[in-house]
């Protein structure tokens, strides 16, 4: 049976679909703190938006094997709201957490305890991985007769209900409609199950919460697959692999022979991004390789430097931590570490310690310089401006993260002007790669976040210096990077 999780996880990667179906599952990772505390949390927000529903039919309380039946039936005597109905179709298996009457027919919906749109609010678009879900459960309503088109919903983490109008397309380029999304995944799907396709492992940030990660990347490397490349993700590797198949034969190749004018043999591969990934996989094919400048670096100099890294929880949608590491210019042994830390769940909590961040980054930009890593902490200020204008204004915040003495290391030295023989540019990687070592056996924001929740249910003063401690190391490794471009 086709099942929306199965959906959910091609959409993720299509090779789990595959090793979750057919591989050994005794090779999986242990389950990942995070992901259980998603679980956690996915539970205990569905119940606390179940008890006001008005739920008028509840299938959770009835024996697995007799749910569709019930739910059947409870939708013959005209139920309003039922919960955590099962229904099926030929090949196909459906959970939806919610079908909700319409007239004489029904709509599936589902309780997540994300968002339910992705991006910015200018240019917010549906969620793939939702929308094949519950593409799914439309599907499925309409061919046992019960549904009213290619509809659906979403209620949110904030108890919003979000429509899903699956006809519509994707967005003003990518006019495939996410029906149609879904029908190509549904295709898919079917035919990894029956065994008629096939699906090779590929590097991306969706690998670190996989529990195939370990699996995976040791395949990943005995295959010296080309997604070992930073940046060079599946879609990149399929086109590529037939005439390159590994990292060693394009850093091998001559990329010149690819190449015809402003195109390549490649489609969605530039001649830029060709060279680039010719070089990056020379680099990781060349034993003791180091990395180096592809153009001159101009870092502004003072007196002090300040390295500065926030820990959010997007599950509670709060900042919880503003991290700044000051020393005097180029001196690691001067460093000392300001925190900010919210103390608590309550807005109050996170509008003092972000008051009192921002207090401390508009004195600093005075006469120090400060690093930061990615767009992220210039996006959550200027959120946070937005929730709480007594701090500070989302126009101050733009000019502030304007400043030449705010530098993102990442956007505006790391990527466009170096090189390193890494899967990845991230701070952990890089800062790793010359020989930086967090304090924690498990560092990763997600696991500061587990982290953040154990200390909200217990208080414990050891998780909260775990938290500091991480962020600590954070932007201390921040600090390295940084010194490790100045010797480049
Ligand atoms: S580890 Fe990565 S490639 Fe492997 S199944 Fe998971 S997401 Fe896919």
């Amino acid at each position: 049976m086709i099942t929306a999780s199965q959906l959910y996880a091609y959409v993720q990667c299509p090779h789990r679909v595959y090793l979750d179906a057919f591989d050994d599952q005794t090779r999986r990772d242990e389950p990942n703190a995070f992901v259980e505390l998603l679980w956690e949390q996915g539970v205990e927000h569905e119940a606390q938006i179940v008890a006001g529903l008005g739920i008028t039919a509840d299938m959770s309380v009835v024996q697995f094997d007799d749910r569709e039946r019930e739910t059947r039936l409870a939708m013959q005597r005209g139920e309003r709201l039922i919960y955590q109905g099962r229904l099926s179709s030929g090949d196909r298996l459906g959970a939806p957490d919610l079908l909700e009457r319409r007239g004489d027919r029904y709509i599936a919906g589902d309780i997540k305890s994300g968002a339910g749109l992705e991006g910015d609010d200018s240019d917010a678009k549906l969620k793939k991985h939702y929308a094949v879900q519950l593409g799914h459960y439309a599907n499925i309503l309409d061919l046992e007769g019960l549904g009213v088109g290619h509809e659906a919903f979403v209620i949110d983490r904030s108890g919003s209900r979000v429509p899903y109008v699956l006809d519509e397309p994707q967005g003003s380029r990518n006019t495939v409609t996410w029906w149609e999304a879904y029908l190509e995944s549904e295709t898919a799907v079917r035919a990894l199950l029956a065994q008629t396709a096939v699906t090779l492992p590929a590097l991306s940030a969706t690998c670190k919460l996989c529990h195939w990660y370990s699996f995976c990347k040791a395949d990943l490397i005995a295959r010296d697959d080309l997604t070992l490349i930073a940046e060079l993700g599946r879609s990149k590797r399929d086109v590529m692999m037939s005439a390159v198949p590994s990292v060693r034969a394009l850093a091998r190749s001559n990329p010149d022979s690819f190449m015809q004018g402003k195109k390549t043999d490649f489609a969605g591969v530039g001649p830029d991004s060709l060279i680039k990934f010719h070089h990056r996989a020379q680099l990781l094919a060349t034993p003791g390789a180091v990395p180096y400048l592809k153009q001159t670096v101009s870092l502004p100099i003072a007196a002090r430097e300040v390295f500065f890294d926030i820990e959010a929880d997007p599950m509670r949608d709060v900042v919880y931590l503003h991290g700044f590491v000051e020393r005097l210019h180029g001196q690691p042994g001067s460093a000392r570490f300001v925190p900010f830390f919210a103390d608590g769940i309550d807005p109050a909590h996170e509008e003092r310690s972000f008051g009192e961040a921002w207090a401390y980054l508009s004195a600093r930009v005075e006469d120090s310089i400060v690093y930061y890593y990615s767009k992220y902490e210039r996006t959550a200020y200027k959120k946070l401006a937005s929730r709480y204008p007594g701090v500070c204004s989302e126009e101050q915040v733009v000019e502030l993260f304007g400043l030449p003495a705010m530098v993102d290391l990442y956007s505006d030295i790391v990527k466009p002007a170096t090189e390193w023989p890494t899967y990845d540019q991230s701070i952990k990687t890089l800062a790793q790669f010359l020989g930086f070592q967090w304090r924690d056996t498990h560092p990763s924001g997600a696991a500061s976040i587990e982290w953040y929740h154990r200390w909200i249910e217990t208080g414990d003063v050891a998780i909260k210096q775990r938290i500091l401690d991480y962020n600590e190391d954070d932007c201390l490794a921040t600090g390295v990077v940084l010194d490790g471009i100045r010797r480049l």
